[in-house]
């Protein structure tokens, strides 16, 4: 089969892959239908993630349908099509049982960094009952793409926020994770959310998508302009709520300068450089911060509302390119071409046909 192949030092290759099989019984084999590109993929690319495993396909963010099961997979068969969880994870460790799927003692963020992932024909997934929710017939492929990534991180930011009715929270970042974001937190029936970028176009989609009801670009102002923002819209407090989506320069800092005391951050964001916590100028400020990666679990709930139409991620496509040209969706994703905020990887069209 064709798959995607980053070498650990920056370079990413299509190359032709043995097709996978089954190793363990709670293993299952899926073809893949629709995959995309997510911003960790360029991590991993740069070398930024030290767990990721070099000679490894890339891609965690994926819907299929269900080719063969390991003789454990109790409740998904051949012909299922399901969304697949960015996490792998046994669900009965110390930390499953938690809920801390994301550091599962058998698992954890394994798919397209430790083991090979989805940008491909196949990809074979472990703990196939955990990894796996079932599409149902009136949701789209497109529709439920996000689920076990992005949209896991959205749902879990906004869920670790403790956003409360009336809160305002503030996202840092309207990419994509930054959008699914808003879209959760929205439906936590906040009275305001002030969404940041240095991109007027993603920060209008925002807008537009009643996503935001405040958009600020620290382009001119810069962490000053948006605390004023962030005041304003919040009695002169400061967020309730902050979810740092960004991982920019300055966007930490941002994060509990613009937080109010007593606030909840969220770093949701992957930086690639260190960052700096100046707690002589925040001591009294008495913030909790809760740091990333996604916990992503019980996404039967999100895709329940994505079928209901109360999530809608469409708009977060840019653009499609079938697997064979998945080098010039690279570039597209990475150089935001046009704008682009996810691509999606639909199966391989051969040449000539
Ligand atoms: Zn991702
Ligand atoms: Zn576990």
């Amino acid at each position: 089969m064709k798959a995607l192949v980053h070498d650990g030092n920056g370079g990413i290759s299509l190359q032709e892959r043995p097709k996978p099989a089954i190793v363990s019984p709670t293993d299952a084999i899926v073809r893949v239908t629709r995959s995309t590109i997510c911003t960790s993929d360029l991590h991993i690319m740069h070398g930024a993630v030290p767990r990721a495993v070099p000679d490894t396909v890339l891609g965690h963010e994926f819907v299929g349908v269900v080719e063969e099961t390991g003789a454990q997979v109790a409740h998904f068969a051949p012909g299922d099509r399901v969304a697949v969880n960015v996490e792998t994870f046994c669900g009965t460790c110390f930390f499953c049982q938690r809920g801390f799927v994301n550091n599962c003692e058998h698992g954890g963020w394994e798919l397209g960094c430790r083991i090979d992932g989805c940008q491909a024909e196949y990809a074979r997934v472990p703990f196939a009952d955990n990894a796996f929710t079932r599409i149902p017939d009136t949701v789209s492929d497109e529709d439920a793409l996000f689920l076990g990534d992005i949209l896991a991180t959205g749902w879990w930011g906004a869920r670790i926020a403790e956003i409360e009715p009336g809160s305002t929270v503030a996202v840092i970042g309207a990419g994509p994770v930054g959008l699914t974001t808003m879209m959760c937190a929205r439906l936590k029936d906040p009275a305001c959310i002030v969404a940041v970028d240095l991109d007027d176009t993603r920060l209008a989609l925002a807008q537009e998508r009643g996503l935001a009801d405040i958009v600020v670009n620290p382009h001119e102002g810069g962490i000053a302009a948006v605390k004023a923002a962030v005041r304003a819209a919040s009695g002169g407090r400061g967020a309730d709520a902050v979810v740092e989506a960004a991982g920019g320069t300055d966007t930490f800092e941002m994060a509990w300068r613009i937080a109010r005391p007593n606030a909840v951050v969220v770093i949701s964001a992957m930086y690639e450089q260190d960052q700096t916590l100046p707690l002589p100028f925040m001591y009294g400020k008495n913030l909790t911060f809760k740091t990333g990666g996604v916990d992503a679990y019980g996404l039967e709930e999100p895709l329940a509302l994505i079928e209901a139409g109360k999530l809608d991620t469409s708009c977060l496509i840019s653009e499609r390119y079938p697997l064979n040209r998945i080098l010039e969706a690279y570039r597209a994703f990475e150089s935001r071409k046009n704008g682009c905020l996810k691509v999606v990887i639909t199966p391989w069209e051969s040449v000539g046909e």
